[in-house]
């Protein structure tokens, strides 16, 4: 098999004619050697500390165990290390045990998971929520459950992977993303052909961090009557005056027909919710198979109740977020360096380049940052970028870490004049 690994990416040997799963594993593990030699290879980095503003870890070739500023984590508000989070967590497993034992419908479903669906109902001022074991699962087993063969699922084509996975069983027509010209068309043309056609678009995409026009979205998708489906993973506690994300900034939170979300980025925990009607909500308890076969979120799941609350009652945390995404972006513009359309927590510096964004990766790491370099097929080849995720708790002193080692690495490797 000719395969150039310099311009490879891993979804090249995700299926590969003529080998089967055992020979396309030593295949693969021939790349990752590449990549590792390389100081490429950039997945599953070991962190010794929690997550923070700043970890702990030991690289090979590194100089031993330091500490990194890191930008990889989406705990936006840095909830994942509040006391009082951390102390519900530990009351809820004192109280119920460490785990639930059984699926909901066979006795898996206890008080702190009704009280969860209620609470996260409550916070968009809604009247039912399904909560599942992953942000992930909260997307694809909602949509494997609303949408048949007869259905139609239109999705901006940056909408999040687990979406996808959703649409398996359905129809699925993309539009470029953020554009109202391709949804409307999607929406005239499907409209006498399928039944059920939900429109499927992320609040802030997650990754350039640019935002949906969802007033446009949803006048379109209405007008056309077809359902609106948000997942507004990376808005929550980032956007909206009370931090219910881009749709509380649209004042849409009681016309959005489905709003999807996860509780692993602000609210510091893991799991993930679908927020709808209560007859919608009642149909996914009872039909939605990831939801109906799998065991319940684990008692240290109460962290997320005390999580909505501080979202409310210490909204200090997402004004210093917001001081910190200003200072950074502007420093980063000061350089020269592309930011794209970012308008939230997520930062990307675009690179375009898979090779040299591999590089910048390892460079920063050098500097004592930890930043993802992202490549096809999370991104287009030509869009390949450094994402970086901003917290509330990141300090000045941490920023200027990272922007130091930008202008550093910017001169070394002329990233300014790539924009010309
Ligand atoms: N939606 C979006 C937009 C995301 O970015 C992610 C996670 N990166 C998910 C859903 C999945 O959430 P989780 O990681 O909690 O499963």
């Amino acid at each position: 098999m000719e395969l150039n690994f310099e311009k490879a990416s891993f979804k090249d040997f995700e299926n590969i004619h003529g080998m089967d799963a055992y020979q396309r594993a030593a295949f693969f593990a021939e790349y990752l050697d590449y990549l590792r030699e390389r100081g490429h290879l950039n997945y599953r980095m070991e962190t010794m500390s929690g997550c923070g503003p700043e970890v702990e870890m030991d690289i090979p070739g590194y100089g031993g165990k330091k500490k990194y500023v890191s930008l990889v984590s989406n705990d936006y508000l840095g909830f994942t290390q509040h006391a009082m989070i951390k102390k519900a967590a530990i009351d809820g497993i004192m109280k119920y045990g460490t785990g639930a034992g059984a699926s909901p419908a066979i006795g898996g479903h206890f008080s702190f998971h009704e009280m969860l669906e209620n609470k996260i109902a409550g916070f968009f001022g809604r009247e039912a929520a399904i909560t599942y074991t992953t942000g992930y699962t909260a997307n694809s087993a909602s949509l494997l459950c609303l949408l048949k063969k007869e259905d139609m699922a239109i999705l901006d084509m940056s909408v999040h992977a687990s979406v996808y996975e959703g649409c398996m069983n359905t129809n699925i027509k993309m539009f470029l993303h953020n554009n109202m010209d391709a949804l409307e068309r999607a929406l005239r043309e499907s409209r006498d052909t399928h039944r059920t056609r939900i429109v499927v678009v992320d609040g802030v995409y997650s990754q350039d961090g640019d935002l949906a026009p969802l007033d446009k979205i949803l006048e379109l998708t209405h007008f056309y009557g077809a359902y609106l489906m948000v997942d507004d993973a990376h808005g929550i506690g980032v956007l909206g005056k009370t931090g219910r994300g881009l749709i509380e900034e649209y004042n849409m939170l009681d016309k959005v027909d489905i709003i999807s979300g996860t509780f692993s980025k602000t609210f510091g925990h893991v799991g993930g919710y679908v927020v709808a009607s209560a007859e919608l909500i009642q149909f996914l308890k009872y039909q939605s198979r990831q939801h109906l076969f799998s065991v319940t979120a684990s008692p240290a799941s109460m962290s997320i109740l005390k999580a909505i609350d501080l979202i409310d009652e210490e909204p200090e945390w997402q004004d210093l977020l917001w001081d910190n995404i200003v200072y950074f972006q502007d420093g980063l513009k000061g350089l020269g360096l592309d930011i794209g359309t970012s308008a939230s927590g997520i930062v990307p510096v675009k690179v375009r380049d898979i090779p040299m964004t591999l590089e910048i990766g390892r460079l920063l790491l050098k500097a004592g940052v930890y930043a993802n370099p992202i490549m096809y097929p999370a991104v287009a080849k030509k869009d390949s970028r450094i994402r970086m995720s901003l917290m509330a708790t990141h300090t000045r002193p941490h920023l200027d870490k990272v922007l130091n080692a930008f202008a550093d690495i910017s001169k070394k490797l002329k990233l300014g004049s790539r924009y010309q």
